[in-house]
Formats: structure tokens, sequence, C-alpha cells
């Protein structure tokens, strides 16, 4: 069960957004992995905050959660499996933490790169946007996706170098960084900074390997499957850890994020876990009553059309809509009833309709005063 998000923040119920922010801030200075190499509490700790951050920052997350809790911002109810999209991971919480107070190398005055000072430098991660229908968005689905991406170099394994191992940097004695003394009328200062030759990495290539260049990756084009949970819908997006592009020379690979948008679709349209259709049914059907078949996401379900049913009724099928994301039970189909009147008549219809025109029952019932009765008056006259 997660934590309450203002007592992971540590600020009143009725906190106003620059108090979230400030206290947000201050826990996310203290528990930043780059300020915590290798302490999972404190990797922890940041992705909790950050997580309570994004959503009482938000006035209208923020409202769900005051109403309905956890359960009302997707959280408690897990998807299952290593790539859901309700866990909020690590480059989600570096994510969010750059969006609003910039690189951590502003912060501390020095260059960001995940802990380490030395060593392979990580790959980046990718952004794919991912289309599905709306059917799709109400079974789930899995999908084969085709990206070319940056994976390590299979002739060097990675390393760059067409011999084998590659040599120590000469600049920096393999140390990865190098220092600089700088004299002011303050006084001397010493800087630490990566490596310019060779960028932090420690090594050089001197012998470049011939299929990566020396890069130690190479673009390819791969397919990979992804599962798409029922429910998502657009923007949601799937973080696969490890699948975006290789790091140069052996690095590890960052992430892939699959961001879904869901295509609009012909005749149905979705409203939050319901999904609305619209219905033509004749003048008959309406006022007499019908059994009708009617399309539904899933296939076609049989709907009750009562008698004396008006232009505009919505009529619910129960389950024929989506499974909330997380799972639960599905919302409805509503089915908004339109009458559809014929544009052409054949003399025999024309006549017995004009024989139905002054029965009772088929005139509107309008109030005799006001706006209607001008109505009627312009028609009797
Ligand atoms: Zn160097
Ligand atoms: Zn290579």
């Amino acid at each position: 069960m997660p934590r309450d998000y203002y007592e992971v923040l540590g600020v009143a119920r009725d906190a106003s957004r620059e108090d979230v922010k400030r206290a947000y801030r201050k826990l996310a200075m203290e528990y930043h992995p780059d300020r915590n190499p290798d302490d999972v509490e404190a990797e922890a700790r940041f992705k909790e905050a950050t997580e309570a951050y994004e959503v009482l920052r938000d006035p209208d997350q923020r409202a769900r959660y005051d109403r309905f809790g956890h359960a009302g911002v997707g959280r408690g109810a897990g998807a299952g499996g290593g790539a859901g999209f309700h866990e909020f991971d690590l480059s989600d919480a570096l994510r969010a933490f750059m969006r609003d107070f910039g690189g951590f190398e502003d912060l501390f005055g020095r260059r960001s790169r995940g802990g380490r000072s030395k060593g392979p430098l990580k790959g980046s991660d990718v952004q794919m946007k991912l289309r599905v229908t709306l059917e799709e968005v109400a079974t789930g689905v899995e999908k084969s996706i085709r990206a070319k991406l940056l994976h390590r170099c299979k002739a060097c394994d990675g390393q760059g170098s067409a011999s084998g191992e590659p040599a120590q940097c000469p600049t920096c004695g393999g140390r990865g960084e190098i220092q600089q003394t700088q004299r002011s009328i303050f006084g001397q200062f010493v800087s630490v900074r990566a490596c310019p030759r060779c960028k932090g990495e420690g090594t050089i290539v001197t012998d470049p390997c011939r299929t990566c260049g020396g890069e130690g990756r190479v673009r390819e084009e791969r397919r990979i499957k992804v599962r798409i949970p029922a429910g998502v819908e657009s923007g949601n997006y799937l973080t696969l850890r490890g699948e975006g592009n290789a790091g140069p020379r052996g690095g590890p690979a960052g992430d892939l994020l699959v961001v879904i948008e869901v295509e609009p679709h012909a005749h149905f349209e979705r409203r939050g876990d319901d999904v609305w259709i619209e219905l033509p049914v004749s003048f008959p059907q309406a006022a007499l009553g019908a059994r009708l078949e009617v399309p539904t996401l899933l296939g076609s379900a049989e709907l009750e059309v009562p008698a004396g049913t008006q232009p505009g009724e919505i009529l619910r099928l129960p389950g024929e809509g989506i499974p909330p994301l997380g799972g639960g039970p599905r919302g409805d189909q509503l089915v908004e009833i339109s009458v559809w009147v014929p544009a052409r008549l054949t003399p025999e219809e024309r006549e017995r309709l004009e024989g139905l025109a002054d029965s009772e029952n088929f005139v509107p019932p309008r109030g005799e005063r006001g706006f209607w009765s001008k109505v009627k008056e312009a028609f009797a006259g």
C-alpha cells in the first residue's frame, strides 16, 4: 500500500502549489540518486517523493486523489509485469525532476552521470509512438513494433576496438576526469570535469572496429513485442527498460518509451470507461419498440428499444465498454437514439402518414403560452 502523498512530502492537505513544490524540491535534493549513488533506500525515497509531487502539483490529479485516494490516480491496482503503466520508475522520476528543476548540473555544479564519475556512457532513451484502435483498447493487444535503434556491435562486442582491449586514455591517465587549477584574486580554485578526450570513459580506441567505426554500436532494425493492457488512453506510455539505444563502447542501453496514441473511431466515442455510439432507428421502431442488433467494440449485442423512446434518449448496454487500466469491471456502451426521417415517400406512404398527422397522439405536447403557442398559431394561420 503506497504511503499518503501529503505525508510523503510532509505538507498539510491544504498546502499551496508553491508549498508542494518547495517540499518536493527539498526531498528530491536530499535523495537524488546522483547524490546517493547505489543507495537503494534513497532511490526509493526519491521515486516516492516524485510520484507524490507529480500528483499534488496537478490540480486535476490532486482533486481526484483527495476524493478517491491512490485508486483515483491509477495507483494501487498493479498492472503486473516489469513494464506496468502505473509503475513509477526511476527514469520517470528523473525526467519529472529535470522538467521542473533543470539538470542536476545546475544544482550541484557537476555533470549528472547517474552517480558514476568514470566508465562507459549510458545510451539515450528513445521515444516511440504506437497507434492502437479503440477495439484494441477494449481488449488489450500484443503488438510488434519495428524500431531502428543502436545495438551493441557484435564484431567487437561493443568495445569499439578491432584488436580487443581499448587503450587507457593518456590525457586523464584512465581516470575519466581532469583537475583544473585556476587562480583568481580570491585564491586557487580546483575544479574537476569530465576528460574532453575520452569524454569520461577513461579509455580511448586506437584501432577502431571496422563494423562500427569505434563506436561499439550499430544501427539495426529489430522487432520488439509490446503488450498493451486494456484501458489505455492516448498519452499513456510504457517504459521498456534497457530497450533504448545501446551506450557507446559497451555502455548500458537507455530505455524505450512507447507512447500510446488511440486512433479516433468512425462510430464510437470514448467517455471515460464508457463508449458512446449514435443509433438511428425508424419512427415505427421508436414508437412501437424494437429489439435491435447493435455493433459493440467486442462484436455486437442485442438492445431493447422500449416503445415510445425519444430521439436523444440514451440507452445502456452494461459491460460493453472499456475496462479501467489495471483491471476492474468494464464500463457500459451508451446508445444515443436518433430517429431517422425518410427523405422520400411513395404516394401510398404519404397517404398513410397524412392519415396519422392529425391524430391526437401524434401532436407533440406544448404549452399554450409563450414561444410554442406562436409556432402553433403560425401553422394554424
Ligand atoms: Zn581521458
Ligand atoms: Zn564494432
